[in-house]
């Protein structure tokens, strides 16, 4: 309604001041080492409406790279390309309760599939499901997917975060090399993490996550022309998850604090929609020990108390 979009415009740049001071209690990730030099008490929001308007507050110019927001965005474009049976042979539908990057539970699924699609496991695997016949058709078809959705043609990857992280994955490198002795993976292992890289390492801005979320909160529909651009019933599988295990062993937390589908990134970055209403896109390089923005959190848990967001 229109008083709750004048009390938004009005309120949140006192609640961005309020939540950013929350980023001293968290630091940007270290673990990718280009991922460190981010602004660590940066704060910024993007909200764009189904009515086609848009606020945006705060540090909300710089650009950071998606990180595990895109795993949402690989599992429906995987989804599209290989069916719910294709992608649900390889990979589980339940929350862990463990690290994003955990090792641990991999052999507990039969046959060793990774838990869900949004874990760095089951993200890998979902890297592998995209059609291509290389590593560079398939990150191709991400980044035009990508494109499409937020109607930016000049999207793409940081390559200094992309390098960063492809020099020092040997977490990442183990998980993937685990899944392929257990045969959830078919291909290359080195194949696959390329395309993996590649997509977290997409950069955006908040007014691209906001742009991202709002086709999520309008069921796969371009906001602007209505047009179906991801099936329904995929966008509901991928709000499923982002409710359950979108902000990894802290989604109870935010269910019960936020109610809303999200998913964070290691950079700070955190997508977020109120169904049917709102995309919203926040960057807060500050994380808390779970990898979830610290003070993005706090704004979301604000603005979503004040209006009566949860969707529980
Ligand atoms: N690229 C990061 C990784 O694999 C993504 C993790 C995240 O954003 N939580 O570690």
């Amino acid at each position: 309604t229109t008083s709750e979009w004048d009390k938004l415009s009005e309120r949140l740049p006192l609640w961005l001041e309020e939540s950013r001071r929350h980023s001293v209690n968290g630091a940007p990730a270290s673990y990718i080492p280009e991922l460190a030099h981010a602004p660590a008490d940066a704060l910024g929001i993007t909200i764009a409406s189904a009515d086609g308007r848009q606020l945006t507050f705060g540090d909300c110019g710089i650009s950071f790279t998606l990180q595990s927001i895109s795993k949402v965005f690989t599992l429906l474009l995987a989804l599209m390309d290989q069916g719910e049976e294709g992608v649900f042979r390889k990979v589980g539908m339940e929350p862990t309760g463990d690290d994003f990057n955990s090792m641990l539970k991999l052999e507990l699924v039969e046959p060793g599939i990774p838990f869900n699609p949004l874990i760095n496991a089951g993200a890998i695997v979902i890297s592998s499901l995209i059609r291509g016949q290389t590593p560079a058709e398939k990150t191709g078809r991400i980044l035009a997917f990508f494109r499409e959705l937020t109607g930016d043609p000049a999207l793409t990857w940081n390559e200094q975060v992309r390098a960063s992280e492809a020099s020092t994955a040997h977490r990442n490198r183990s998980l993937a090399y685990f899944l392929k002795d257990n045969r959830v993976l078919d291909e290359d292992v080195e194949e696959v993490l390329d395309v993996y890289f590649r997509h977290c390492s997409i950069e955006a801005t908040c007014q691209h996550i906001a742009k991202l979320a709002l086709v999520l909160a309008l069921g796969g529909k371009d906001p602007a022309t209505g047009r179906q651009l991801v099936p329904r019933r995929y966008v509901q599988i991928a709000k499923s998850f982002m409710i359950t295990c979108g902000m990894y062993n802290a989604s109870g937390e935010f269910a019960i604090k936020v109610g809303l589908p999200a998913k964070s990134g290691v950079a700070g970055g955190i997508l977020a929609l109120v169904p049917g209403r709102y995309g919203i896109g926040v960057i807060g390089p500050a994380l808390n020990d779970k990898g979830n923005s610290v003070a993005g959190v706090q704004l979301l848990q604000t603005m979503s108390e004040a209006c009566d967001w949860s969707i529980f």
